[in-house]
């Protein structure tokens, strides 16, 4: 079984076969749509259907396709968390960043940390670990 990518809060899959799919909405423009993410983690390639574009550098809210639930996290700003499921059905909370261009990844369980991506030393600091339990891709 491949990985399997979860709503926080309704558990629904939000992974297709190619993507993640989630309803991202501009917090400034507030023109909504869709956006389709690599599922492969560090791979920060998005796409769109051409009316509804990604601003770099802008906010995204973005919400569960099926549920509506807001996936951006409560606890750390800028940072929204889905569930991942792996191969042999570990998960793991993950987080990126709402800022359209950020390139960050965490991925979560338990008390280990992976972190990948050249702007993850912006949010470095929500995830109070030694620096020796850090592993970096
Ligand atoms: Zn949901």
């Amino acid at each position: 079984m491949a990985k399997e990518y979860l709503c926080k809060a309704c558990r629904g899959v939000l992974n297709g076969k190619t993507s993640i799919v989630l309803a991202a909405q501009n917090m400034k423009t507030a023109k909504r749509g869709l956006v389709y993410l690599n599922p492969e983690l560090g791979d920060y390639t998005t796409t769109t259907h051409p009316t509804f574009s990604i601003e770099e550098g802008e906010e995204y809210l973005y919400t569960c396709p099926i549920c509506h639930s807001r996936l951006n996290s409560g606890k750390y700003d800028h940072l929204v968390r889905i569930i991942m499921v792996d191969d042999n059905k570990k998960e793991f909370d993950i987080y990126f960043s709402d800022i359209a261009g950020e390139k960050c990844t965490f991925k979560i369980s338990g008390s280990k940390l992976e972190v990948q991506g050249p702007d993850a030393n912006r949010y470095n600091k929500y995830f109070d670990l030694p620096e020796e339990d850090r592993k970096y891709l």
